[in-house]
């Protein structure tokens, strides 16, 4: 069971980060250094994700935007 929920966790990130990938490449540049809070940006997630912002920052944002998307 435990693996499972493992697994739909990952799947649920999986799908937000997905999201989140599609809604910013419109309007971000991405950026060696986060926007946010100016802490370098992981190599690796600049390029796939095209984010401007850090994994921590993202992570951040992530969290905001479920208490907002909850809020109605
Ligand atoms: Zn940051």
């Amino acid at each position: 069971m435990a693996d499972n929920a493992d697994r739909s966790q990952i799947e649920i990130e999986r799908a937000l980060e997905r999201s989140l990938a599609n809604c910013a490449v419109d309007d971000v540049v991405p950026s060696a250094e986060c926007v946010e809070c100016g802490e370098a940006v992981e190599a690796g997630r600049a390029k796939v994700l095209k984010t401007n912002v850090c994994a921590a920052c993202a992570h951040k944002k992530e969290r905001l935007a479920k208490l907002f998307a909850g809020r109605r």
